[in-house]
């Protein structure tokens, strides 16, 4: 029997919109006008500063409650212990809306146990390469998956009553240099690629809140971008919400108020009475422009019924099933099989007894990444749980790590002070520091002083002459001589940034700014050799510190004995599992990864592959990593992304055949990071803190198909048990005039054997326009799941934007006549039909 299913764009969530908002009770615009009156001209600029570092200042006098934020996007991660989701990019690899807006609401819902009124999330700055550290907080290369995905997301969120914030405003794509570099494009490429996500995500999911990038754009800071911030967002697209700052992302507080800025978090630096007073007395900023401020502020607390109702927590629970249950299934629906040759997968529980899982993943549970969205999960189940307790009790699993993660940060190693420096040709416990203005440690030295030991703190490192209590920076040098050779940490704290070396060579780098955060690396150190420590360090603001440290590391099992307990491990084993990838320490806002696994991972798969010819590979990461070197020697790779607390549940499902997978790739995986378009184009390498993104539109898949070049998985890709067989696609037209919409059909088959879901993708190309433009972009797809032997009538409806490209000499969206190709596939490179239509 066919089955016919009409898709409209998230037809479910639609109905919800904003349910909460509507229903909660609201004062109305003349009781907010009567607020804005009250409030002094120094409270409405307080207003603009955050409180206590993640609030809204409350005002009782004028009924204005406090509003609590929490990090997203991947957990309410403030106020205690948190529900860890999986990663975004694995939402965005499900390609299911539904899925999206269950992943928001349980996010939602958590959020008001802890009375969060707002959460930072969803993120979806465009992945361009996959190395970007926050590529996993993130949803993959193409603006209408994104846009899509986000939009269900923060329906779910704020259909709850809990304000949603889209971040990063806009192309914060590299955390490489991130406070410093200028994403500078053309506008075309701008409007195409960077910003449609934020489009929607304003004009369809009526998102309530949005934060602005690290990164500028075409050289100007995006909390003082007028056309980004005023033009784009607030008049052309009619954004009524308000534009919070990334944290500590403001650099001038009259730019920002009449940029666009409304809110500075964490607290009024800039946007504050000494900054904006004067600047008012002397026209540069206008009260009415402080006063739009307060008004969306305000407005948007009424839109969400806060004025009435500002406790959250009324008969809401923390760990209610529902949300515990949507991480699996987000899980579950967003993992993608990438290889599977001769059918290893799924296994078959009684044909195995024995199974080692081996890599540093294995255990303890990696729910995700590193960085502000990091949990601290209420639930996290390991991998090597996971597997065990779906494979069931007649299978026996071991566990090998394999990799040498590092020794855990050595207690007491700031205790004592075993560096030293010469003076008059003596040794002498202590380091020399040089201090520099500006906090790149450029220019001329302008103090140079002698510790006996580093750990100091505020005065003890700024209270010299010449020396500001911001915006310094300083070298710091010793030497230090093991007397036993064996592993040593090297560590360091700062606040802010610092980076150590040692012989010149850098081992750990945390230049940025932050609260006191160790760092170090363990290094084989030969006895009686002498190894010059240099520590730099700079001071933004707030509070300086800045500890130097060694220590011995004890191991139970040294670095070059790991490997060889592993391939021990993998003898006579039914079936090798390798938990490899990146994690929290490895993948991470704040820096750009590698390309490569960290620890020697590529090494420890080849040396288990030599001893056991059933090897299998599941993934962990936010993208891409190198698999040239090992992925010929597996049988089947799964992309696990980081599954949340107890997503690996959902891993083990795959492998066992209890799930079938249907994640599809939202991100072109190329063979060498060098193959990716944007490589060229993503570090500054003029120095000049620009980065040019000459690519322009042609990125992931729409680079691919100009190129006529195949990848080693293309955008879309995720392999099944089962098989789908696409037949009958139909246009309800073949002629339309510009406007019209074009309702497309296509009919899908499951003819394996398995019960499974399938992502049915649309794309469009224009086959003669007056400026370059992709081959194909996707405009549309669904997600179906399809018993075996089942029928199923997929439409999707394109709208005039699907054809349309935006045109930088009109500054508007525009769409040519002509014929347009539609495309209908399970990957960008596997398209199953087309047919081709003409738009008058
Ligand atoms: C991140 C934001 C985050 C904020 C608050 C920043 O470092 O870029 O995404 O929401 O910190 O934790």
């Amino acid at each position: 029997m066919i089955k016919k299913i009409l898709f409209k764009a998230a037809l479910a969530s639609t109905v919800f919109l904003s349910a909460y908002a509507s229903g909660a009770q609201k004062i109305g615009d003349q009781e907010i006008e009567k607020k804005i009156q009250s409030m002094s001209l120094g409270e409405k600029i307080d207003f603009l500063g955050g409180y206590n570092d993640f609030s809204i200042r409350p005002y009782p006098q004028y009924g204005i409650p406090e509003i609590r934020i929490s990090d997203g996007p991947v957990g309410v991660r403030n106020f205690g212990p948190a529900t860890a989701h999986p990663a975004s990019i694995n939402l965005a690899a499900s390609w299911d809306r539904g899925l999206a807006y269950k992943t928001g609401k349980a996010l939602g819902l958590e959020a008001r146990t802890k009375n969060a009124h707002i959460v930072l999330g969803p993120g979806f700055n465009i992945y361009r390469l996959p190395i970007t550290g926050r590529n996993f907080e993130y949803m993959g290369e193409d603006p209408y998956l994104a846009a899509q995905i986000a939009k269900d997301y923060i329906i779910g969120m704020q259909d709850q009553g809990v304000m949603a914030d889209a971040k990063h405003y806009v192309a914060n794509n590299q955390e490489y240099d991130r406070n410093n570099v200028s994403s500078n494009m053309d506008e075309r490429t701008l409007h195409e690629i960077y910003l449609p996500a934020f489009k929607t995500a304003v004009q369809e999911a009526k998102v309530a809140t949005i934060m602005t990038g690290y990164n500028l754009v075409n050289g100007i800071h995006l909390s003082e971008h007028d056309y980004l911030n005023n033009k784009v967002l607030k008049d052309d697209w009619g954004f009524e919400g308000f534009i919070v700052s990334d944290w500590a992302s403001t650099y001038d507080g009259v730019a920002a108020a009449n940029g666009g800025l409304d809110l500075e978090m964490p607290s009024g630096a800039h946007l504050s009475r000494e900054v904006l007073i004067p600047a008012i007395k002397a026209g540069k900023v206008s009260v009415a422009v402080i006063d739009d401020k307060v008004r969306r502020i305000l407005k948007t607390y009424d839109r969400f019924g806060l004025f009435t109702e500002s406790d959250l927590t009324k008969d809401f629970v923390l760990d209610e099933k529902f949300v515990r249950d949507a991480v699996i299934e987000a899980a579950r629906g967003g993992m993608v099989l990438l290889k599977n040759d001769n059918n290893t997968l799924p296994l078959t529980r009684k044909e195995i007894k024995t199974i080692a899982i081996i890599g540093p993943n294995g255990t303890p549970a990696v729910t995700g990444g590193g960085g502000s969205s990091g949990t601290r999960p209420l639930h996290p189940l390991s991998f090597v749980d996971a597997v065990q307790r779906v494979a069931g009790n007649t299978i026996k699993v071991n566990f090998e790590k394999g990799a040498f993660t590092g020794a855990p940060f050595p207690s007491g190693i700031y205790d004592n002070f075993p560096f030293y420096i010469y003076k008059d040709g003596k040794k002498v416990q202590g380091v020399n520091a040089e201090y520099y203005l500006g906090i790149k440690l450029e220019g001329d030295v302008i103090h140079n002083q002698f510790f006996e030991w580093l750990k100091l703190e505020n005065e003890e490192l700024w209270g010299f002459p010449n020396v500001p209590k911001t915006d310094f920076s300083v070298r710091f040098t010793s030497y230090f001589t093991p007397k036993v050779s064996g592993h040593y940490s090297i560590a360091g704290k700062g606040d802010d940034g610092f980076r150590i070396l040692v012989d010149d060579t850098e081992i750990a780098n945390l230049w940025r700014n932050q609260g006191p955060t160790n760092g170090k690396d363990d290094l084989f150190m030969n006895a009686q050799q002498e190894y010059k420590i240099v520590m730099e360090f700079y001071q933004a603001g707030g509070g300086a510190l800045i500890y130097q440290g060694a220590k011995k590391v004890e191991m139970e099992v040294m670095p070059n004995e790991v490997i060889g307990l592993a391939v021990e491990a993998a003898k006579n084993k039914d079936l090798v599992i390798m938990s490899v990838g990146f994690g929290p320490g490895t993948e991470s806002e704040a820096y750009d990864r590698t390309f490569e696994m960290p620890y020697e991972q590529s090494k420890l798969i080849n040396a288990v592959a030599d001893v056991n010819d059933n090897v299998i590979v599941v993934l962990n990461a936010g993208g891409n990593v190198e698999m040239g070197s090992w992925i010929d020697r597996v049988d089947a790779v799964l992309m696990a992304w980081y599954p949340g607390q107890e997503g690996n549940l959902a891993a083990a499902e795959i492998l066992f055949g209890d799930t079938n997978p249907s994640g599809k790739l939202p991100a072109t995986f190329e063979y060498a990071l060098e193959d990716n378009p944007t490589y060229a184009h993503y570090f500054d390498h003029d120095k000049d803190m620009a980065v040019f993104y000459g690519e322009g539109i042609f990125m992931g898949y729409r680079y691919w198909d100009q190129a006529d070049k195949k990848p080693r998985y293309p955008f879309g890709f995720g392999l099944s048990y089962t098989k789908f067989k696409y037949s009958k696609l139909k246009t309800n037209n073949k002629k339309y005039t510009i406007g019209d919409t074009v309702k497309v059909s296509i009919d899908i088959t499951n003819t394996g054997d398995m019960d499974g879901a399938e992502v049915v993708q649309v794309y469009v190309g224009d086959k003669k326009s007056s400026l370059p433009r992709p081959q194909k972009e996707l405009k549309g797809f669904e997600k179906v799941f399809l018993k075996k032997g089942e029928t199923k009538t997929v439409e999707v409806e394109l709208n005039k934007s699907a054809f349309a490209f935006y045109n930088p000499a009109s500054h508007a969206w525009e769409v040519e006549p002509g014929k347009f190709d539609i495309y209908v596939g399970s990957s960008a490179m596997d398209i199953h039909q087309k047919k081709s239509i003409t738009l008058k």
